[in-house]
């Protein structure tokens, strides 16, 4: 067993790589994360892009433990507010990790703004890091368009106000595993999976 770092301590989002390995049916790699590893200092996220943020995460965690890492960056992007709060959507409010003022924020923002022009999607950049120097950044997309009030419980941040594509309930009304299905997180993990794959396969020869 290889030891294989997702940068986070979000307990969810480590059950979300560890669903999808299994699914591919990808052996060897026993995801961990920030918690099981030594302490390092972690950069604050300055990065103007998603995928600046994602590499310097994963960059600072193979350096720091020398362990393959992977890290994400993620956000909202709402077409009425030109692509805001993007890479600054866990602290709009001014306040980080505030999920409920951020939602409200945003919902606030766009009170006036009529259903044909409140489009939005999820966004998520990651990426993997070798200590040996080996690099890779994925992205996935979700689209959808913004509800006037939130609904739903599941998921966290912005979800109990973004409608997909082709459905009618917010991602807070989806369940973990629709989620993950079309989910930019979901989809940005799976691109990662043929070096993943590759990874698997260095450690059983
Ligand atoms: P991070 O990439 O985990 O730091 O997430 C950044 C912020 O983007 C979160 O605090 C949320 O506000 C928002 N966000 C990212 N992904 C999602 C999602 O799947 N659902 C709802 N909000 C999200």
């Amino acid at each position: 067993m290889t030891r294989l770092l997702l940068a986070t301590r979000n307990a969810k989002k480590l059950e979300e790589l560890r669903r999808i390995l299994a699914a591919e049916g990808i052996e060897g790699l026993e995801v961990v994360g920030l918690v099981d590893v030594d302490e390092f200092e972690e950069a604050p996220e300055i990065g103007a892009t998603f995928e600046e943020n994602a590499l310097a995460k994963a960059r600072d965690a193979a350096e720091a433990t020398g362990l393959p890492s992977i890290a994400d960056d993620s956000g909202l992007s709402v077409d009425a507010l030109n692509g805001m709060p993007g890479v600054l959507s866990a602290r709009w409010s001014g306040r980080h990790g505030d999920d409920q003022a951020n939602l409200e924020l945003v919902l606030a923002q766009l009170a006036d703004v009529p259903d044909e022009r409140r489009g939005a999607g999820f966004v998520c950049a990651a990426a993997l890091v070798d200590p040996d120097g080996d690099e890779v950044v994925v992205h996935g997309d979700w689209g959808g368009t913004l509800a006037r009030k939130p609904s739903g419980t599941n998921g966290f941040g912005y979800d109990p106000i973004f409608v997909p594509d082709d459905e009618e309930r917010t991602s807070a009304e989806l369940d973990p595993a629709e989620k993950d299905a079309l989910s930019h997180r979901g989809i940005a993990l799976r691109a990662l999976l043929p070096h993943l794959r590759e990874l698997a396969d260095e450690v059983r020869r």
